[in-house]
């Protein structure tokens, strides 16, 4: 077992006690190794994110006494014996090469990354999987965090040829010294959350005329189909319409992230980003403004409430609606409005953290508009090859912290957790970020 020698007994934590809005800052033991797929890592920076208010608030159905948090950056502390092993030939690559000293990042859910699920890339639902700021496993707003199956779950920023990108190593190590390290961690989640969401919307099938050119079913013709009958697209037929529905730090990324797929891809294009809080819709509007004209591209990008949004996607399609729309709030009035914003054979992707009540659609509904609804947990770690090169080519959005266009409010130490948690919920600050060593 390799560690660093002089690991303390105890340390800070941030901590939740049931039944609801009470946080404290505790003194706990230090993790130790308890699999030898485990990996003890001392956290550099841990945030706070819109999904931990779930169980602030007592929502969670969450009844035990645990540590906060799922988005952290740090160094690697302590490796159980799997790593460098001979048994870690054939496992995934940092088994084999990471060390104590190396910087990782970790997606916000624990993934084994060698089943059936995780070879596929849904490693959000890895059986071996749990969720980092939970009963299930102690949070990363502490001085140390273990993380199981480390091997399968973590990055490894000391060593990018162990992950892929479309960078070259070369072009990553390059990127990767000029990242601070509050830009890093939005690779956790906020960031492959929001590439999640533009990825399932763009890729999905009824999207594919419009990306085509080709009538539905057509479009997926391997023969090369040419229409018979029909009349050819227009460009109003091939303009990608797409409502973003909450303008949270989530739904910043993913609006960015549906701009540089559309931009990249010289689709014609028309984006309204929905909030019915302003704040969140002067910050929408700083990280456009950011955006250079490349960037950009040609289409219509509008910031909007929600009465306004209605008669803007109205007006830009003639009552027909939206290609697709992302649900980055996780309730039903969200997915309300996602539905009477969505054309019939369009697709509602929702991201956000549902809870109990039922999904406020009907059958007929669904029917009736024949539309496709794609929901659930981004598979943060299969994100990140994508999430990691937008981060890189967007810095004027996701470099800064506390500018108009900073996706990151400000940087406190422990001992604001609890105020910044009250802060948080009650929308007075944006994210925030916790020094542990502060
Ligand atoms: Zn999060
Ligand atoms: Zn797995």
């Amino acid at each position: 077992m390799a560690t660093i020698a002089s690991l303390p007994q105890e340390q800070s934590a941030i901590r939740w006690h049931p039944p609801s809005y009470d946080i404290r800052l505790e003194t706990i033991p230090v993790p130790k190794i308890q699999n030898p797929d485990d990996v003890i890592v001392k956290v550099k920076l841990a945030a706070l994110c819109g999904s931990d208010l779930h169980i602030y608030r007592g929502h969670g159905g969450v009844t035990a006494v645990h540590t906060c948090g799922h988005e952290f950056i740090g160094e690697v502390v302590e490796l159980g014996s799997s790593y460098g092993a001979a048994s870690a030939k054939g496992r995934p690559a940092l088994y084999s090469s990471l060390k104590v000293g190396d910087k990782v990042v970790s997606p916000f859910t624990v993934s084994c990354g060698e089943c059936h699920v995780c070879r596929l890339g849904y490693t959000g639902r890895c059986p071996e999987g749990f969720l980092f700021g939970s009963p299930a496993l102690e949070g990363g707003q502490a001085q140390y965090v273990r993380v199981p199956k480390g091997g399968g779950t973590l990055f490894s920023l000391s060593d990018p040829t162990t992950w892929s990108s479309s960078l070259s190593n070369e072009l990553k190590e390059k990127a990767l010294t000029g990242l601070a390290d509050s830009s890093l961690l939005m690779l956790a989640d906020i960031l492959p959350t929001g590439v999640f969401a533009a990825q399932q919307a763009i890729n999905h099938p009824k999207v594919a005329p419009v990306v085509t050119g080709k009538p539905w079913p057509l479009c997926f013709s391997q023969a090369d189909l040419a229409p018979g009958n029909e009349v050819g697209l227009t460009t109003e037929d091939r303009t990608l319409t797409v409502a973003i529905i909450g303008l949270g730090p989530v739904g910043v990324c993913a609006a960015v992230s549906m701009l540089d797929v559309v931009t990249t891809r010289q689709l014609p294009f028309r984006i309204v980003a929905i909030d019915p809080i302003e704040a969140r819709r002067e910050k929408m509007k700083a990280v456009y403004a950011a955006i250079d004209a490349g960037g950009k591209g040609t289409g219509d990008f509008a910031v909007c409430s929600i009465d306004e949004a209605k008669d803007k996607v109205k007006e830009w399609t003639g009552g027909v609606g939206c290609t697709a729309v992302l649900e980055v709030v996780g309730n039903t009035s969200a997915l309300t409005l996602a539905y009477d914003l969505v054309r019939a054979f369009g697709v509602i992707v929702s991201v956000g953290v549902h809870g109990e009540p039922p999904l406020p659609l009907t059958g007929r509904q669904c029917y009736n508009k024949n539309v496709s609804l794609d929901f659930g947990r981004c598979p943060a770690r299969a994100m990140f090859p994508i999430a990691f090169d937008l981060l890189v080519k967007r810095q004027d959005v996701f470099g800064g912290v506390g500018e108009a266009a900073s996706l990151i409010d400000k940087v406190v130490d422990f001992t604001e957790a609890a105020e910044s948690y009250e802060q948080f919920d009650k929308g007075k600050v944006g994210k925030v970020i916790f020094d542990p060593w502060k």
